[in-house]
């Protein structure tokens, strides 16, 4: 495991964000967690949280509301990355990392010192961080090469054929 010097659009101070491998058991129990249960068609993401080596939570993004209604962030052109509590569809609380940490309250566990997988993103955007923050977790990881793989921006991206192979 490594830290690499990315650039985020959000970290908070004092934070870091470390890397696993594709064959990790959890960012692969994450990415199969987001391939069938995010409502998100374009960015799919899931998140596992793990405390002791056992997976306490998960969570998937997206919700229905997208299907019945055009996104607030794209019909006022909202840049990426911002003003998610603007539109229903992309309200924070439908984030992947929201979702495992609210899952793993639901079911009785104690998030304090967990750690995060998310699957399907190169950074947690700031409500997901802070909720990352108060639920006491330690680690967050992604996948490597997230920040080229789920970079809408970089022409290497895989978004679309996330589940290619
Ligand atoms: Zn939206
Ligand atoms: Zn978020």
């Amino acid at each position: 495991m490594e830290t690499k010097n990315i650039k985020y659009p959000y970290l908070p101070e004092g934070r870091t964000i470390l890397y696993v491998p594709e064959n990790n058991i959890f960012i692969q129990s994450a990415k199969n967690y987001a391939s069938k249960n995010s409502l998100d068609s374009a960015m799919p993401t899931g998140s596992v949280l793990v405390f002791g080596g056992v997976v306490v939570g998960l969570g998937a993004n997206g919700s229905d509301y997208h299907k019945t209604h055009e996104c607030e962030r794209v019909k006022n052109k909202i840049p990426t990355g911002q003003g998610y509590e603007l539109c229903e569809g992309c309200h924070p609380k439908n984030h992947s990392e929201s979702k495992a940490i609210e899952n793993a309250k639901q079911n009785g566990f104690d998030t304090k010192n967990a750690d995060i997988y998310l699957w399907g993103h190169w950074w947690c955007c700031e409500s997901c961080w802070n909720s990352i923050i108060s639920a006491g977790i330690k680690n967050v990881y992604l996948l490597e090469g997230s920040e080229i793989l789920f970079n809408k921006t970089d022409p290497s991206n895989i978004v679309r054929h996330q589940f290619d192979k």
